[in-house]
């Protein structure tokens, strides 16, 4: 029996991408390893977004081989921009000394045609047909091998075409493509059939999806929110542009029953000078009247987004102006970065412009203090409020209780005990107080907390 584990890291959509590769493997007659020490192949689905990412993809493998010299080890994801092995791909990963072969995600039907050589006891031909051509197509027909089916992620585009200048992603997954709507829909269907409860649409740009052409995005949603019929409670996606976020977007997502009040909109920065030097295609304003209108449209929707501290030729007034900025907007969350440079980008060839790394984490720490204000205040709204909760974990405790977290419509954490466990099921749950990020919560006297599923 050829075993594996797959070590992702990074985003949801990597998460999603190791669920079908996974799926794959097990086709080819791999079994996921009970350890890691009797782990006959790593899989490593790695990060670029930062040089930090990869430094700690990179330590990882190391160590993994000296602990485990025997195991063969693949690395995918966006680390990755060829696929083969030594004899026949270029690829700078390869240089790695731990690394016996890469593949690009989109090659993914490819993988057991790639393991062969590192297998020869292993007998691929029994397990069928499995071993397709790279193609971004083969990669969606993949069926994944969900973890959670109550709380699915379906990829509907890859690639990115927008080229910000300090991102390295349309240089590894590629240009923009969508997949095709029937497929998706299928996939949704499969998924509410089998119990999901939360659908999270995935790419890089999800609201520029197309087909022939033309972009349809909100007719996409709009069928998916059909599902509301068979089952299906929540819808997400991640992560939209501010260009593409255009009224009719807007006013198709108010009206779902499906879409939760939580939009993660990425703004990378808050001055127009740091904008533009990112290659970000609006200005500052454009997406404050967007988040304006969401907030009308959606009443009580969290706004969440992705910032950028620290990018070359950012001045204190620049640090200033974002501070504002994301103060007026009054964001729910933040995933902040520290600018780092990425090899062959547009901003690494900034050099004379680049911020001291001292300076850029006090500018960090002065932002980060700016959110957690006005994200805990926001929070803060929901106590003494009954909000709907999907469970996520469900830990015994000592003393015979079980410790529930979750999300809430807004994705705002929220954790509560009950006393029998309540994965997979969507709770009312009582806000009593908020620690940090977290929501604390109760059932409410005299109730399981289930609400009734139609
Ligand atoms: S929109 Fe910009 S930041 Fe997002 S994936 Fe594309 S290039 Fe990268």
């Amino acid at each position: 029996m050829t075993t594996y584990k797959i070590q992702t890291f990074g985003c949801q959509m990597n998460y999603s991408d190791s669920e079908r590769v996974s799926s794959l493997l097990e086709q080819a007659g791999f079994n996921p390893a009970k350890e890691d020490d009797t782990a006959d192949l790593l899989i490593a689905n790695t990060c670029s977004v930062r040089q930090k990412s990869e430094d700690k993809a990179i330590g990882f493998l190391t160590q993994w081989k000296k602990d485990h010299p025997h195991v063969t080890i693949a690395v995918t994801g966006c680390m990755i921009r060829q696929t083969g092995d030594a004899s026949n791909s270029k690829d700078p990963v390869l240089e790695l000394k731990p690394i016996d072969l890469v593949f690009r995600i989109e090659d993914t039907a490819r993988l057991p045609k790639l393991l062969e050589p590192h297998f020869p006891e292993h007998d691929f031909s029994e397990f069928g047909q499995v071993f397709g051509t790279g193609s971004v197509e083969n990669y969606f027909h993949i069926n994944p091998k969900v973890e959670n089916r109550k709380q699915v992620f379906v990829p509907i585009t890859q690639g990115c075409d927008k080229f910000c200048s300090f991102c390295i992603v349309p240089y590894t997954r590629g240009r923009e493509h969508s997949r095709p709507m029937d497929d998706i829909l299928a996939e949704c269907e499969h998924h509410v059939k089998h119990g999901a409860l939360e659908i999270t649409l995935l790419g890089q740009n999800v609201n520029s999806y197309r087909q022939d052409g033309k972009k349809c995005f909100t007719t996409l949603v709009q069928k998916i929110d059909k599902l509301y019929d068979q089952g299906l409670r929540r819808m997400r996606f991640v992560s939209p542009h501010p260009q593409d976020f255009t009224d009719d977007v807007i006013e198709v997502l108010a009206k779902m029953r499906t879409m939760c009040p939580y939009i993660h909109l990425p703004a990378q920065h808050g001055c127009d000078t740091m904008l533009r030097a990112m290659n970000r295609n609006y200005q500052v304003e454009q997406y404050e009247s967007i988040a304006k209108k969401i907030r009308k449209a959606i009443p009580g929707c969290s706004l969440a987004t992705d910032i950028i501290v620290g990018f070359p030729g950012e001045t204190e007034q620049d640090v200033k102006d974002l501070i504002a900025f994301a103060k007026r907007v009054d964001f729910d969350f933040s995933y902040t970065a520290i600018y780092s440079p990425r090899k062959n980008t547009p901003a690494a060839r900034m050099k004379d412009l680049f911020i001291d790394r001292e300076e850029q984490k006090k500018r960090f720490h002065r932002f980060d203090k700016m959110i957690k204000a006005t994200a805990w205040a926001r929070r803060d709204r929901k106590i003494g409020q009954t909000i709907e909760v999907l469970v996520e974990t469900s830990e015994p405790t000592k003393d015979g209780m079980y410790k529930n977290k979750g999300r809430s419509a807004e994705f705002y954490e929220t954790m509560f005990l009950s006393g029998r466990p309540l994965f997979g099921q969507l709770v009312n749950v009582q806000i009593e107080k908020r620690s940090n990020y977290f929501l604390n919560g109760i059932l409410p006297e005299g109730t399981t907390g289930l609400n009734v599923i139609a």
